[in-house]
């Protein structure tokens, strides 16, 4: 123990306050055991503060001034100004009303809440150092520990953020005026989603990829959508270049990149770089528990989201693929329940991911390929957007929704959608999913008329050859 430690004990300490920390910290209060919750920024973690909801709030008001301004067709004409100090206060607003919401959970739980950075000091014991000149640390003893300490965002070499030229998505779901221009280095769903706000806000958005296509983890035709999308809406796409350097230029930047045989230059207001992010795991001293890492840094867990360490259980982020919001929180209540002694696993047929670009993207399970790939014998159905009477109605009639099954058992086994609400419309199918539900049970059950949801029901029907609003296959 450093001296003037105050040192105490619990039965589960949990490191980091994002989706996977706070759930984790609450299901383990509610089976009665006695947690101390330690944040060394703010609670809610990235997806409160920096990601999901900041984003996502950002992707609803760059839609509402792009649908007004461009709604003559229905009659409306709107002349708009977008005012982003405005609409970014209204956004942090949202913010602190959900993160003020968290810390008052976990204290209406009963958890103890310690701000300060924690790092191990060696298997049963974490050290917090508070922020701050003079604000000491204190030392916890714990029966269990759950890392659960998120990600951050990747730099690529000569672009370290400097949130004026060089912005990481955090700076740039911060900026107080429009951009003229943007380079966006990166077109993976957060490069995407931030392409569509700020073209929808009026930036000249030219996005670099070093791969091939957009959002390259997507079946093609569901990237193709959204990109064509992208593209309507001005953003300019150059594959298979790799960001090089930068240089200052008049009031902006020139950003440099290579493909195989040409040097190009891009010229914007300023570069956001989104390629990735990596686990926080080189900061808490692991050695000294003797908790692994794998080569990326993130830490390998099993099924009951265990370490190699007994008692240590990594959750989120920093566990590793896939980083989602919704994935963290349930390996957090699996960590919690397997500490309390329940028979909790990480054992779910289907993890569904949404992306919130225009139109969405919503997926979950298996592809058709992966489908194959395991062993079944896929079937396939397909309904159009532009045959759904409500996507006409929302002018949104781009896109599809697919859902692939089992042939001989009709057990469905994945989906893909691609449209207004996707994001939405996919958890009728994760549940399909999670449920053991058949192409018969989505397509027999009634769909309230007009709704995109009916759509879910025709591509169940339509893979049985029974769908009405489209030729069947
Ligand atoms: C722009 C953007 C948009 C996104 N959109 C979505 C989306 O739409 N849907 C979705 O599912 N996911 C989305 N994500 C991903 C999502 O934010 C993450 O998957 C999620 O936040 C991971 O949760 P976590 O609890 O593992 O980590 P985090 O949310 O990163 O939280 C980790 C917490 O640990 C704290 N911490 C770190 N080290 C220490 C330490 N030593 N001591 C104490 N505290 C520490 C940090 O301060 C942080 O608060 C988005 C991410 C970004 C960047």
């Amino acid at each position: 123990m450093v001296v003037g430690d105050i040192a105490t004990g619990t039965d589960v300490v949990v490191i980091g306050g994002g989706p996977a920390g706070y759930t984790a910290a609450i299901r383990a209060a509610q089976l009665d055991l006695d947690v101390t919750l330690v944040e060394k920024d703010a609670y809610g973690g990235t997806c409160l503060n920096h990601g999901c909801i900041p984003s996502k709030a950002l992707v609803t008001a760059s839609s509402l001034a792009h649908d007004a301004s461009t709604a003559e067709e229905m009659g409306i004409h709107a002349g708009i100004d977008v005012d982003l100090k405005g609409m970014v206060s209204w956004k942090d607003n949202i913010v602190e009303q959900l993160t003020s919401g968290v810390e008052k959970l976990c204290k209406a739980n009963g958890i103890n809440l310690v701000e300060g950075k924690a790092t191990f000091a060696d298997e049963n014991k974490v050290r917090i150092v508070h922020d701050g000149e003079g604000q000491g640390s204190e030392s916890i003893e714990f029966e269990h520990a759950i890392i659960a300490t998120g990600s951050h965002p990747i730099e690529i070499p000569g672009f370290e953020f400097d949130s004026e030229h060089i912005l990481s998505s955090r700076d740039a779901l911060a900026l107080e005026s429009v951009p003229e221009s943007l380079v966006v280095i990166g077109a993976g769903y957060i490069g995407m989603e931030l392409s569509t706000v700020f073209a929808k806000l009026g930036t000249d958005v030219t996005v670099v990829e070093m791969l091939e296509d957009a959002l390259p983890t997507y079946e093609s035709d569901v990237a193709r959508v959204v990109k064509q999308r992208a593209e309507e809406l001005g953003v300019e796409f150059h594959f298979e270049e790799s960001a090089q350097e930068w240089e200052p230029s008049g009031d902006g930047i020139t950003v440099r990149t290579e493909s195989e045989d040409t040097i190009n230059e891009y010229g914007a207001e300023m570069a956001l770089v989104a390629v990735g992010r990596a686990p926080v795991t080189d900061t808490l001293n692991l050695e000294s528990a003797g908790i692994e890492t794998d080569k990326k840094g993130f830490i390998p867990t099993d099924d009951r989201t265990r370490t190699n360490v007994d008692h240590v259980y990594a959750v989120g982020d920093v566990a590793g693929e896939p980083m989602l919001a919704h994935t963290g929180m349930k390996e957090g209540h699996v960590a919690s329940e397997v500490i309390a002694g329940e028979p909790a696993a990480f054992d779910y047929p289907a993890v569904p991911a949404a992306v919130f670009t225009d139109p969405e993207i919503g997926t979950v399970g298996l592809t058709e390929s992966e489908a194959e790939a395991e062993g079944f014998e896929p079937v396939v159905g397909q309904m159009p957007m532009r045959a759904s009477g409500r996507a006409l109605t929302l002018n949104e009639s781009d896109g599809f929704v697919r859902i692939v099954a089992d042939g001989p058992s009709g057990f469905v086994l994945g989906a893909q959608i691609v449209g207004p609400e996707a994001s939405e419309l996919i958890a009728e199918l994760g549940l399909a999913i999670e449920m053991g539900a058949t192409l018969e049970d989505v397509a027999t059950t009634i769909h309230t008329h007009p709704t995109l949801s009916e759509a879910v029901m025709e591509a169940a029907a339509n893979a049985s050859g029974s769908a009405i609003h489209t030729l069947n296959r």
